[in-house]
């Protein structure tokens, strides 16, 4: 197998939002960028994202990026770090501004500000009431970011390495030890099956999400945690790893997202005998309540046989919104309901159930985007993380609506300034001989494996209907115990199964069991930790511990993976000026 080397000061693997934003911050500092990807940039989950970018900009009424902070915290279930969200919600007012004049066409009011609608979670602080909060371009605002970042990155000289796919970090050392750096990536071209080296001073991950550990989700085949995994595998920590959202409204079955931008314009939700059932649960917010709450009341009460026609599904009601609300501000989604559906959100009620939608945990990072190691918050230099994969953390045990747009881009800018910074007095370390060799094993591994009868496909779906089953909305100790044998069974024959494809060109099984192993050991990963907490807070719901424990469980996870064994250790929380209080709606 050919090797082939490549020299750039920073890499970015992923052209998604925080990918490209960082790149571009680079490049506009005049630091030679690579970016990798194993999808064409504008493929990137980001462009599918529809509802907004939360931005105190106060343009339809008034606002402030402390209040931006505090709904935050609050939605977080008191976990996230506030000094990191302070930072966010501070900067998101300018990144705005920054992708404004970089082109991207936001919606306007008849003034010509930009214009802002409701999202779950974002209120007046002294009212209470919701405030609209969410910047967008009709309900395809993440189209619309990733077009306009893409432009600004061919313009300014990056480099692209599309359908590149990566496969290690390279490290000089052990993570722990101080002198260890890292010089780059492994990556496999995916056309011609040829294996590359970056070398590079810094290199960011920004992989995005992993959605596709469980049956129902809204994200995108290729979310399968492939940054996260690859730093696992190194004795990188994942942090927070049991907080995983499910969307209250995805389409029944398919998990395809309506966006939260139907109920920030006025949707409401219906059980099966016609009740806005939220007032029950979140009396003041009703449909705008964050999403871990709606998500539990709609399992709650389809437990309870108030499911449509004693299903497992409740409706969207769109019926009562102007026509030219649904032309107009969701277009998308009522295009969604027409051809997935062949329904008429004019007239129809739309079934929908919770879907699999965002990764609160990842990669551990600092506010610039530097991956840390532990509780001390201790750097692995050249390394970065932002994004979906990364967690820095600002969205706690609970993310709202419009965040992760806000969040891509506010730290995806901070980790490209600080790369370029660091580009800038750092020389290039020498990387270790043959990088690429545990990456040759593993892949000569699956191309040799013939006896086993065992399908990736059927291997991944057993992994998909076991972690809807066992370890979604409503956890308890025993089911997570049932689901984390399964998942090392699944582990155990993943690596002995087989890929029909010997071929190197395009070998799209090859990526396939690639992939599967990444999702593998993030729901590991995710299970454990899942096991682990014996409290409730946020989007982990535990039967068998329905409180919050803020006693013993004030604090992030960090969870290990040592000589395939698993190891916890947990960092404070950072709390500024937000106390911990008890969450209501
Ligand atoms: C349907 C939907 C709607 C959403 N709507 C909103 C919204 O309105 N507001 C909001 O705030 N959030 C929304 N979100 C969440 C938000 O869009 C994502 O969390 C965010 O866009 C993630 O951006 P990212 O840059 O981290 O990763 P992504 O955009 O997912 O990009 C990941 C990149 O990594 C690359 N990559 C992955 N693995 C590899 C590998 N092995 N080798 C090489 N490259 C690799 C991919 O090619 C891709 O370029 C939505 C999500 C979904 C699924």
């Amino acid at each position: 197998m050919n090797v082939m080397m490549h020299r750039y000061d920073a890499v970015v693997v992923g052209a998604g939002g925080a990918g490209l934003m960082a790149a571009l911050h680079l490049a506009q500092q005049g630091i030679s960028t690579a970016v990798i990807s194993k999808l064409y940039p504008t493929r990137s989950h980001t462009g599918t994202a529809q509802g907004g970018i939360g931005a105190a900009l106060g343009n339809m009424e008034e606002d402030r990026w402390e209040w931006h902070a505090f709904d935050t915290i609050k939605g977080s279930d008191y976990l996230a770090d506030q000094d990191a969200v302070e930072i966010m919600c501070r900067e998101a007012v300018d990144c705005v501004y920054f992708l404004e004049h970089m082109g991207l066409p936001f919606d306007r009011t008849s003034n010509g500000r930009i214009m802002q609608r409701r999202f779950g979670g974002h209120t007046n602080n002294i009212t209470g009431e919701p405030v609209r909060r969410a910047c967008h371009a009709a309900d395809r605002t993440g189209h619309m970011i990733l077009q306009t970042l893409y432009q600004q990155c061919i313009r300014y000289g990056v480099r692209f390495f599309n359908e590149f796919f990566l496969t290690d970090l390279i490290l000089t050392g052990e993570p722990f030890d101080p002198d260890t750096r890292c010089v780059g990536v492994v990556a496999l071209e995916i056309q011609t099956g040829l294996l590359h080296i970056f070398h590079s001073k810094a290199t960011l991950l920004a992989t995005g999400g992993f959605g596709r550990i469980f049956k129902v989700t809204s994200n995108a085949h290729t979310l399968t945690g492939d940054g996260c995994a690859v730093v696992w595998r190194r004795g990188i920590p994942l942090e927070d790893m049991e907080f995983y959202q499910f969307h209250p409204t995805g389409i029944y079955k398919m998990g395809i997202l309506l966006s939260e931008a139907a109920r920030g314009e006025g949707a409401y939700l219906r059980n099966g005998v016609g009740e806005r059932f939220m007032e029950r649960y979140a009396p003041k917010l009703m449909e705008l309540a964050p999403r871990d709450l709606i998500s539990r009341a709609i399992y709650l009460e389809i437990r309870e046989g108030r499911g449509v026609d004693s299903k497992d599904y409740v409706h969207l009601d769109l019926r009562h919104l102007p026509k030219e609300v649904l032309e107009k501000k969701l277009p998308d989604i009522t295009e969604f309901v027409r051809t997935y559906l062949g329904l008429n959100p004019e007239v129809d009620p739309v079934p929908i159930q919770p879907t699999a939608h965002y990764a609160m945990g990842g990669i551990p990072t600092n506010v610039d985007g530097q991956v840390v190691l532990d509780e001390n918050n201790n750097p692995l230099w050249g390394l970065y993380a932002a994004g979906e994969c990364a967690c820095v953390s600002v969205h706690g045990a609970n993310r709202l609506g419009t965040n992760s747009l806000v969040d891509i881009l506010v730290f995806g800018r901070r980790a490209g300034l600080h790369m370029a910074e660091f580009c800038k007095v750092a020389d290039f370390t020498p990387p270790p001989q043959n990088p690429e060799r545990a990456t040759k094993e593993l892949i000569e591994r699956f191309m040799k494996n013939n006896d086993s009868n065992d399908k990736m496909s059927k291997i991944r779906r057993e992994l998909q209907q076991v972690m809807m089953d066992k370890a979604s909305v409503l956890r308890t100790g025993d089911d997570l115990r049932d689901c984390l044998e399964k998942v090392r069974e699944l582990k155990e024959r993943h690596l002995l199964a087989r890929i029909d494809d010997k071929s190197n060109a395009f070998n799209l099984d090859l990526i396939e069991a690639l992939e599967l192993g990444y999702l593998l050991d993030c729901a590991e990963a995710l299970v454990a930790s899942a096991l682990n907490r014996t409290e409730s807070r946020g989007a982990h719901y535990r039967e068998d511990y329905p409180q919050r424990d803020d006693s013993t469980w004030l604090k992030h996870t960090l969870v290990y993976l040592k000589n395939g064994e698993l190891e916890f250790r947990y960092k404070p929380v950072v709390i500024t000026k937000y106390q911990p209080a008890e969450r209501k709606y």
